[in-house]
């Protein structure tokens, strides 16, 4: 049995010749390391949706994701460790043969993980009151965490990634896929804190979303990291990941945490931060996603992550 209890995942203090020039204190907060396949943000977003699908009975889980979805890995590892089956409704039905090839649909089938396989377009529709309901219909005693793992319950579980002990930072990085995340961690701020999300997205206004969540305004929403929106990667940014890791040794993902480091560390270059300022950035995990990303890399003849 797996423990939901909040752990403390590292903090390391980042050095390097910039941070010195400009001034400010730079930290990552290591949520990578929580656990190998429910990494970072999964974890927290998973932890109370899980203990209510226990509390009300259910066995079963479903939810969806696209082809590399740390959602769905996480998903699988968290269903087979609680003793939940759990069942992936999978965007792309040309993927469906390919299962094999793919290492996160593969991983997540070896953890037990059934799938099925949609058009895009009924992807798309996922979300409209007809689909829902065909879904009650074929999968009833199922328990639907949304997609990306969003919901009242994430949020209360991401409120847990900023513990009192972090409130002497003055800025908190942390990357926006669907903003559940940023929402969390910001409703565990103080007022002197200012939260920068990083949107990996493109062309969504994030404002509306954290307000769903939260009325606190301390945070700044940094458009300008997204590669050209979701899943999107430049040479430079795999470039910025494999020097990063040879300087620090932390590994990023090229979808959420390169963009946002990337970001921040652009600011901080750009004298964005005042002297003196600290600076933390949520590390929230996604590594088991390069593997698959750098197929797709390594087939369009592009720089791969190290
Ligand atoms: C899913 C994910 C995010 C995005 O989290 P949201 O709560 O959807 O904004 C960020 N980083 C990583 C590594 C993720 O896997």
């Amino acid at each position: 049995m797996m423990d939901w209890t909040s752990p403390t995942p590292p903090l390391q203090i980042l050095t390097s010749d910039a941070f010195e020039r400009v001034g400010v204190e730079v930290a990552i907060l290591r949520e990578d390391l929580l656990h190998p396949e429910i990494s970072g943000n999964k974890f927290r977003k998973l932890k109370y949706n899980l203990l209510e699908a226990q509390r009300l009975g259910y066995t079963k889980l479903l939810t969806f994701g696209g082809a590399y979805s740390n959602h769905i890995a996480a998903l699988a590892m968290a269903g087979k460790i609680h003793h939940f089956k759990t069942l992936g409704i999978i965007r792309g039905e040309e993927i469906k043969d390919k299962i094999a090839q793919n290492p996160t649909l593969f991983s997540a089938s070896q953890n037990g993980m059934q799938f099925e396989f949609i058009t895009r377009e009924a992807y798309r529709n996922k979300d409209t009151p007809a689909f829902l309901e065909q879904l009650a219909i074929d999968y009833p005693d199922y328990y639907v965490v949304p997609e990306g793992g969003t919901n009242e319950l994430a949020i209360r579980g991401c409120e847990e990634i900023l513990t009192p002990d972090l409130h002497n930072f003055d800025y908190i990085s942390i990357a926006i896929g669907t903003g559940g995340s940023c929402a969390g961690v910001l409703k565990s701020t103080q007022p002197h804190q200012t939260v920068l999300g990083f949107p990996v997205v493109k062309g969504i206004d994030f404002s509306e979303i954290i307000r769903n969540f939260t009325p606190k305004q301390n945070y700044k929403l940094v458009t300008d990291y997204h590669f050209g929106g979701y899943g999107k990667v430049s040479d430079e940014l795999i470039v910025f990941i494999n020097q990063f890791k040879k300087e620090h040794q932390i590994p990023l993902d090229p979808l959420y945490t390169g963009k946002m480091v990337y970001g921040t560390m652009h600011l901080i270059e750009q004298g964005y931060f005042k002297q003196g300022a600290k600076i933390l950035m949520i590390h929230t995990g996604g590594l088991q996603g390069i593997t698959g990303i750098n197929q797709v890399l390594k087939q369009k003849n592009k720089i791969c992550i190290e």
